[in-house]
């Protein structure tokens, strides 16, 4: 009966695979038609599925049917993908097709609310970026969803741009190895990520309509190898783009962004996604490489008939079925291009498994584990940039009152806003992680100081400026110590708009010193995701920390580095400018006419600072720590990486030893300087980094292989990465201005 069975089917398959496409597509599909076959590579999978479709089918496919939905065929068996937003958790929201995932559901959906990107950068942790991907597709999928948008890659270029707190700061290498580890957290758990959004997209200002200038070299140094290295190492399986034109065409339907070097250059195999609304052409758009068009269906026929919401531009719904198979028919687009197209969609669906395993819910979200991943998260990302005399950490025994004050002080300010910004079931503010900490024993004073500027008043704040002021310089007069809170907040720092100046909110700055004045042993604890400027008050604090928007054990992680339970380990992963102005990019922004051109070049962050000798306030891979690290025994052995080939590149090992008192974490960071280069190159470049746990006394070696890649440069002439042969240096430190050991290492062809 078996027999018979597997042989009538066998015989039905051998039938369909030499009918013609047409009539392939038409025909009833059989139960074991070679797509529904788990243990078949995807790409048969694709290949036989694509025979099957209808050219309608296909071209409803390259648009979404909901909000956060691409288009199923249930003819077919093939499922929506099921999106959620991210990247810091996945984003509270509710509406069609909300991320609930129960229909009708009114109710918003409460998750673990991660530190931000840039607060993740500053941990240097791949391993745990690689957990913080694994805890947010448990969560996707415990929610009934197959998707997150993000990791958001953007390099930092300009200190007020919206989104830098979503970043993973300036440096392209670490911004890569970062975004490698959260894709393949992500996708791992079978959950597929969107790395975005390609192509820098670094200013909210005009964000549909900027048409940034970008030279070729700029962009393959700065702009590309972070998605480079998602794609090419993490193996993404789906690419967002940005709104903002580059070099004159909207990135949405840039061929040469899309296909030329996304596609071709990185070979990426998986879809490529619009950000939402922001299509502005149907075959144009189709015919550049996009495969996704979002958002679609009734939720952005809507959305983009509300004059609210709609920004500029006649953006989205362009790569509707209708408009799409009318271009078919013209002739301006061809099938194969939708073949590809769909193909690409099909071939994540099957790679990621839920053609085979749809996410129908279950598991967990706000589990102890995901908070714990946050927690850990958050410690590790406080940087620690002043600590004079000492006076950090506090002993919890000794200290008898403490004056906690500031408008980030009892409110959790735990992300920037706009479409990241995660809804935690729990959030701890500072306020409520100091007095945890302390107990009964030490009296924790509150004062707000200053109102948080276009805060919307309560009965508190609606005190007189004068007053505010008073109590909290009181508060600080009569305390061991002051922890003033001070920093920006979603309101200011989101997505859609850019800041309008480095400059701390409103009276924030005249906080600080008065509280400075008031007590000596003041700590100021910024909670930003931009840079401030400090130049009023820095030379006379004593401590100084950036705690970033840290999600929601942000407070509890605070409370337990002021108090020493933590040793401080974060280090910046973006140069503090004194001032707006010092900054390479501030000639260049917002541009003007709605064009801005990237004239700094590769000059960007300490690439420029550490060139042109502009001093920043703090530089990049600046962190202090409670205990001090050596390095010594540089060595570097140049490496042979094929017979003949010549010195390919090198292995470089160093001793770091704890010579403090305390256990901490040191990041060790590896730079490359190039002085003999026939074009001209920065003072140095990231290219190794190694996070290093040591207990007092202890040491390790810490090793690097660097391959030809390290040493090189993107060549505009040869339009390739070239590394001349000379002598470059290898320089090993603790930030890009901290440079402890230096070698030399002939490179040879
Ligand atoms: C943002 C994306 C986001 C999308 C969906 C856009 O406005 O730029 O990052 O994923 O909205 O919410």
């Amino acid at each position: 009966m078996r027999l018979t069975q597997f042989v009538f089917v066998a015989a039905i398959f051998e039938v369909a695979m030499v009918l013609p496409t047409a009539n392939l597509a038409q025909s009833a599909v059989p139960a074991n038609a070679p797509y529904k076959n788990a243990n078949l590579p995807a790409e048969k999978r694709v290949a036989d599925l694509l025979k099957r479709m209808t050219l309608e089918e296909k071209a409803s496919m390259v648009a979404g049917s909901g909000w956060m939905e691409s288009t199923p065929i249930p003819r077919l068996g093939i499922p929506a993908i099921k999106m959620a937003d991210g990247p810091l958790g996945v984003r509270s929201w509710a509406g069609s097709s909300a991320i609930t995932g129960l229909p009708g559901s009114p109710l918003k959906v409460l998750s673990t609310s991660f530190p931000s990107g840039v607060a993740m950068a500053a941990t240097w942790d791949t391993e745990l970026v690689h957990r913080q991907g694994q805890a947010i597709a448990q969560e996707v999928k415990a929610l009934g969803r197959d998707m997150i948008l993000g990791p958001t890659v953007n390099i930092n270029r300009v200190p007020l741009w919206g989104r830098n707190f979503e970043g993973y700061g300036e440096d392209p290498y670490l911004a890569g190895r970062l975004g490698v580890a959260y894709v393949k957290g992500v996708q791992g758990e079978g959950v597929i990520p969107s790395v975005k959004h390609f192509d820098a997209n670094n200013e909210e200002f005009e964000r549909h309509r900027i048409d940034e200038t970008i030279d070729a070299r700029t962009l393959h140094e700065i702009y590309l190898p972070a998605f480079k290295a998602a794609v090419e190492e993490g193996g993404a399986w789906t690419v967002m783009s940005a709104y903002n034109l580059v070099n004159g065409v909207h990135c949405a339907e840039n061929k040469d962004l899309l296909t030329g070097i996304l596609k071709d250059e990185f070979s990426f195999k998986g879809f490529v996604i619009s950000d939402w609304g922001s299509t502005y052409s149907t075959a144009p758009t189709v015919n550049a490489g996009m495969d996704l068009e979002m958002p679609g269906g009734e939720p952005a026929k809507n959305w983009l008939a509300n004059p609210a919401l709609l920004e500029k531009g006649n953006s989205g719904r362009w790569l509707t079925a209708d408009k799409v198979l009318a271009e078919v028919k013209a002739g301006t687009i061809v099938e194969a291009t939708l073949d590809d197209n769909v193909g690409r969609i099909l071939r994540v669906i099957f790679l990621s498994g839920i053609f085979d395993h749809p996410h129908v819910g279950g598991g967990e979200v706000n589990t102890p584990a995901q908070a714990a991943v946050a927690l850990q998260a958050a410690k590790e990302s406080i940087v620690l940039l002043k600590n004079e005399g000492h006076l950090l950490p506090l002993n919890a025994k000794k200290t008898h009152s403490i004056a906690v004050i500031g408008p980030n002080a009892a409110v959790a300010r735990t992300g920037g806003g706009g479409s990241s910004l995660v809804e935690p079931k729990y959030a701890i503010a500072p306020l409520d992680g100091i007095k945890k900490l302390v107990g009964g024993g030490v009296e924790v004073k509150y004062a707000l100081g200053v109102k948080m500027e276009g805060e919307v008043l309560n009965q508190l704040q609606s005190a007189s400026p004068a007053s505010l002021m008073k109590e909290a310089v009181n508060a600080a007069a009569h305390a061991d110590v002051a922890v003033v809170v001070v920093g920006r907040y979603d309101k200011i720092e989101h997505e859609g708009a850019d800041l309008s100046t480095m400059d701390l909110p409103a009276g924030q700055d005249e906080l600080i010193q008065a509280v400075e004045q008031a007590n000596p042993h003041t700590i100021v604890v910024l909670n930003t995701g931009n840079p401030a400027t400090m130049t009023k008050w820095i030379d006379k604090t004593p401590a100084l920390l950036e705690m970033w928007y840290g999600g929601q054990e942000a407070g509890t992680a605070l409370a337990s580095i002021l108090f020493g339970e933590t040793n401080p380990s974060g280090r910046l992963p973006v140069s503090l400018p004194k001032e707006f102005k010092d900054s390479p990019a501030a000639a260049n922004y917002p541009g003007e006419n709605l064009h801005v051109n990237y004239a700094e070049g590769i000059y960007v962050g300490y690439r420029y600072y550490d060139t042109k000798n502009v001093e920043p306030q703090f530089p990049f891979g600046f962190g202090l720590s409670y205990t001090k690290f050596e390095y010594s025994d540089l060595k570097v052995t140049p490496l042979m990486l094929a017979k003949g080939a010549g010195h390919s590149g090198a292995v470089v090992s160093l001793t770091l030893r704890n010579i403090g008192s305390r256990a901490g974490a040191e990041v060790v960071q590896l730079y490359i300087h190039d002085g003999h280069s026939k074009i001209d190159r920065p003072a140095h470049e990231l290219k190794g980094f190694k996070r290093v746990d040591l207990k007092p006394g202890e040491s390790q070696t810490v090793a690097f292989t660097l391959g030809r890649a390290a040493f090189s440069y993107w060549s505009p002439e040869t339009k390739d990465w070239v590394a001349d042969s000379g002598t470059f240096e290898i320089q090993v430190g603790a930030s890009s201005r901290d440079i402890r050991l230096r070698a030399p290492l002939e490179l040879k062809q």
